[in-house]
């Protein structure tokens, strides 16, 4: 066998793409998976932005463009930040990457040393904790429970933060959990970020559109404007756009920052590709209505799936803020069910009643189950009759 990088053995693969890719397996055996597995909205993207694509294609976007993206791109991300957020940079603060995974683990190469701490919310996305570990950075995890809706309070970040701690990081609308901060949440852990002048603060954006009540988005440096300095906010078109395959995040923040995670990108990807920036440019810029109707469908699904699972013995959900996740607690059904854990559980559901979801444990929550709702209404319902079988 060949001998691997220690930095390789650190991480493990993403577990929600192995769960998507198990699905895939037994589907190709013939078998008829219902998967709730992948976090990939199930509609198309817009038809405006594919024709910007087709149309920038043809008009000869088919090379190398500047690292960090177009000018008309960087020029669009920024209106973008002052219409949706009410933020103000400069090109030389933007960054886009081949995906918000790529904003985030540039982002971790640029600024973690060895021995630096990186403070995560629990639940929390998959990749934060492996990106922190792959700049042997070490991920420091604040637990949350379904009593505190599943958010952390600021006496915990307070206890978390040592003088070794160099990130933080906040998801909000969050992947896998579906609750938002409020403004006044994110002002008190703003307040205790204010006396740590060292820490960098990471808000991740991604589902900022996808929030049940309109106009409700808020993030860490709306609440506390003094932190712009030391503030990088991530986000993308994936899921408010329906983008996932065209691979195109952004980042703004500190130039220096901003700069240096460029230099990373300029010696592992360069430029995300053409064709995607441009139909970036088309999403950010142009008719924003597209977002309205997949938003209510998210909607109508949260709704149907939360009063479901609510009513089988054994399981307990949050209703969500946005997003189009549900994590439930399945405590009482691993117990019932005679399983030794979530993971074990989500074992029993593929084997059983051929249902892939996400166990809890993945996002450092056990004892829950992530379902995904990007879905259509059918597959829910075939989902929650395969649950109700397996628990009755
Ligand atoms: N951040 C969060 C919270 C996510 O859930 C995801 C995707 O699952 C991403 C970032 C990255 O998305 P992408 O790389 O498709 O832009």
């Amino acid at each position: 066998a060949i001998e691997l990088s220690k930095r390789v053995q650190l991480i493990k693969p993403s577990p929600t793409l192995a769960v998507a890719a198990k699905a895939k397996e037994l589907k190709a055996q013939g078998r008829d998976i219902v998967g709730l597995g992948t976090g990939e909205p199930d509609f198309d993207t817009p038809e405006h932005i594919k024709q910007a694509a087709i149309a920038a294609i043809n008009d000869g976007a088919t090379k190398y463009t500047a690292v960090d993206g177009t000018p008309e791109l960087k020029e669009a991300v920024i209106q973008k930040f002052k219409r949706d957020n009410q933020l103000s940079y400069e090109p030389n603060q933007i960054l886009v990457s081949s995906g918000g995974k790529q904003s985030f683990y540039n982002l971790c190469q640029a600024l973690l040393n060895p021995g630096d701490e990186v403070i995560i919310p629990a639940p929390y996305w998959v990749s934060y904790p492996d990106m922190a570990l792959l700049a042997e950075a070490q991920p420091v995890i604040i637990e949350t429970s379904i009593e505190q809706h599943l958010k952390i309070t600021p006496q915990q970040l307070e206890d978390a933060i040592t003088e070794n701690t160099r990130l933080f990081v906040i998801n909000s609308p969050s992947n896998p959990t579906g609750v938002a901060y409020t403004m006044d949440e994110l002002k008190a852990l703003g307040d205790v970020l204010k006396q740590h002048p060292n820490i960098i603060i990471a808000t991740d954006d991604m589902y900022e559109h996808i929030l049940w009540e309109e106009g409700s988005f808020v993030n860490i440096l709306n609440a506390c404007p003094e932190l712009y300095d030391r503030t990088i906010v991530l986000n993308g078109v994936s899921k408010a756009y329906a983008m996932t395959g065209w691979r195109i995040g952004y980042a703004g923040g500190p130039a220096d920052l901003i700069a240096a995670m460029k230099k990373i990108q300029s010696q592992s990807t360069s430029n995300p590709a053409a064709p995607s920036q441009a139909a970036a440019q088309e999403a950010l810029s142009g008719d924003q209505s597209c977002i309205k109707p997949m938003l209510e469908a998210f909607k109508r699904r949260h709704d149907y799936l939360l009063e479901e699972l609510n009513a089988i013995d054994g399981i307990t959900c949050l209703p969500s803020d946005g997003t189009f996740y549900a994590f439930p607690n399945v405590e009482g059904l691993i117990k019932k069910l005679g399983c030794d854990s979530d993971l074990d559980l989500a074992e029993l559901l593929i084997e059983k009643v051929d249902l892939a979801l996400v166990p809890g444990s993945a996002f450092g929550a056990p004892g829950h189950m992530r379902l995904s709702y990007a879905a259509s209404m059918e597959t829910l319902e075939k989902a929650v009759e395969r649950l109700k079988k397996v628990a009755n």
